[in-house]
């Protein structure tokens, strides 16, 4: 019999397994997000500056 529980990220069914390396999650996409969401908020990652570089306002903001 497989457990199944509702990943805390986006409610979809998933089996709660060894197996399941994301348990209680769904995906690592589901786990990553919901992870780095609070991170997100405190320091958005630098993006190194490229071709087409728009990043000036990122390091205005964080002044
Ligand atoms: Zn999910």
């Amino acid at each position: 019999m497989i457990r199944e529980v509702a990943c805390p990220r986006c409610g979809r069914k998933t089996p709660f397994t060894p197996d399941n390396a994301w348990r209680p999650f769904c995906s690592e996409r589901c786990k990553m997000i919901d992870l780095g969401a609070w991170a997100e908020e405190r320091y958005r990652v630098p993006v190194e500056s490229g071709p087409g570089d728009d990043t000036e306002d990122l390091k205005d903001r964080s002044q």
